[in-house]
């Protein structure tokens, strides 16, 4: 495995411009005047200070984002001039596409080129879909059985609050913020307080691109203190979080003992990636090692089990352990490199923590399993095998590149294996038999399935789990955008009406 920590010569440091919350339309200092450290994952450096958002804080951006729904122009003005605003403010991402996806390089460890690709697709991309939906918003006329005309209006829902993670920081807000946007919310975001730069440089063009004062608020801050105060918040019509299951759980149990406001929940995973003995053996291990190591392991959908028919088992796994040796981690922004830096030092410390556990369980440590040089949180590409399904490295998201290999006979096995976690985000298919194909993603419990492909995520594709992986309306697809609003019906008497 070729390593290198961080090299110098490639080091880059874009300049930091936004460090402040973003409440109605304006960079301001946090009440309390308090403020907070975020870490560069390739060396362990303070960035920058931001001002740390507090309940108070969230009160204030509350408060605007209260009255530009209920007295501004954005839920009031056509689908067609939100949609221009979106585009707009769509094309000065791509403008400034270098930057931002330099800055969640430097705060999460996103491989720079990575991040790059997100900018058209994922930010820019997502804006443009819910843009183009905006003026398509319709209801529908009823068949009423008594003399009644009636027909459902669909209304944006109301003030929404976004809470996401560190590990796509941009893709994750325009995630929740661009179908939201789209259906004529207003909304409050906390990123995550590892990862706040590329949200308010966001906000800043959102003002640019003429997003109207109030819509869009960002109060970077804590879990406990700002994410736990949206939650809670009497204001706030709905909750949109993306996170581990434990915080999915707060957010649930605040929301139901405040104002039992509408929640949608995107959580963790443990997807089983399934190769049969039909399979192209090479492209079936671009595919494990890719849907595994992408982006570090940190994503919700890695296919972190990978399950392989007996007869190809030992050859799969010969090729998986090439790749890792040839896998390079270093600095994310060498084009080089295939894997950057851990997010950050509690990610790092759970991922070793894990890799010990598994080897202490009795699974065999294939290749990887240490951290690399003195510096940042880097970790090798570490492959387990002699896995069995009951220890916590086949169960647990580890949210790190650290793949559990298994060995099925049967497609009968290859199913109950699959569905043997308490999660259902996503599930890849590997075979050339349709048969196969068409009977593995009607029996897999999860959200997405993927047949010879993984990761192909984008705005067109509702995204979003099943079981313990969350619920309450999809990210992505057309989905999203009916999530951030409700239907009212509209019931008026016709002829001969006793009314
Ligand atoms: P992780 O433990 O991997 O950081 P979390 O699910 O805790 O994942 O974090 C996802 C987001 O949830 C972050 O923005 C974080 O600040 C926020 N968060 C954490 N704890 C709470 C909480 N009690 N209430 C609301 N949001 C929270």
């Amino acid at each position: 495995m070729a390593t290198n920590g961080v090299s110098d010569s490639l080091f880059k440091m874009p300049t930091i411009k936004f460090t402040k919350l973003f409440i109605n339309g304006q960079f301001v200092d946090s009440i309390s005047g308090k403020t907070f450290e975020t870490i560069d994952p390739r060396t362990g450096e303070v960035i920058a200070k931001i001002s740390e958002g507090t309940k108070e804080d969230v009160d204030a951006a509350v408060a605007v984002a209260r009255d530009a729904f209920d007295n501004g122009p954005w839920p009031r003005m056509p689908g067609l001039e939100r949609a221009k605003i979106m585009a707009k403010w769509a094309d000065l991402i791509e403008e400034n596409g270098d930057e931002l996806a330099a800055l969640d390089t430097i705060d999460a460890g996103l491989l720079y080129q990575f991040s790059k690709f997100g900018i058209p697709t994922g930010a820019a991309g997502s804006l443009r879909f819910y843009a183009g939906a905006a003026d398509k918003i319709h209801g529908e006329v009823l068949k009423c059985s008594g003399e009644f005309h009636a027909y459902t209006l669909m209304e944006p829902i109301g003030v929404v609050g976004h809470i996401i993670p560190w590990n796509v920081p941009l893709a994750a807000f325009f995630t929740k913020v661009a179908p939201s946007m789209a259906a004529g919310c207003t909304m409050v975001l906390k990123p995550a307080e590892q990862t706040p730069l590329s949200a308010l440089f966001a906000a800043h063009l959102a003002k640019l691109a003429g997003v109207p004062d109030g819509v869009l608020n960002v109060v970077p801050g804590f879990g406990p203190t700002a994410g736990a105060a949206i939650s809670s918040h009497m204001d706030i019509d709905m909750v949109s979080f993306t996170g581990s299951v434990e915080t999915g759980r707060e957010v649930m149990h605040a929301a139901a003992s405040s104002n039992l406001k509408a929640v949608s929940l995107e959580l963790g995973g443990k997807s089983p990636l399934i190769i049969f003995d039909d399979a192209d053996l090479d492209k079936a291990a671009d595919l494990a090692f890719f849907g595994m190591f992408m982006n570090k392991g940190e994503v919700c959908i890695a296919g972190s089990r990978v399950y392989v028919q007996e007869r190809i088992y030992d050859e799969l796994e010969k090729k998986l352990v090439e790749k890792a040796k040839a896998w390079i981690v270093g600095d994310p922004f060498d084009p080089k490199t295939h894997q950057g830096p851990q997010a950050d030092k509690k990610q790092f410390d759970k991922i070793l923590w894990y890799i010990e556990h598994g080897m202490k369980e009795g699974a065999t440590l294939l290749t990887g399993g240490k951290s690399i040089g003195t510096k940042g949180y880097f970790i090798e590409p570490t492959i387990f095998t002699n896995v069995k399904e009951d220890m916590r490295i086949a169960q647990d998201e580890i949210f790190g590149p650290v793949m559990a290999l298994m060995k099925f006979k049967t497609i009968e096995e290859a199913i109950k294996s699959a569905n043997n976690t308490r999660y259902g985000l996503a599930a890849g298919i590997v075979t050339k038999n349709i048969d196969t194909a068409n009977t593995m993603s009607r029996s897999i419990r999860a959200g997405t399935i993927w047949i010879n492909c993984y990761f192909v995520i984008g705005g067109d594709i509702p995204f979003g789990g099943f079981k313990m992986s969350g619920f309450g309306g999809k990210d992505l697809g057309l989905d999203a955008l009916y999530k951030y609003m409700q239907l009212k019906s509209v019931v008026t008497p016709i002829y001969n009406s006793p009314w």
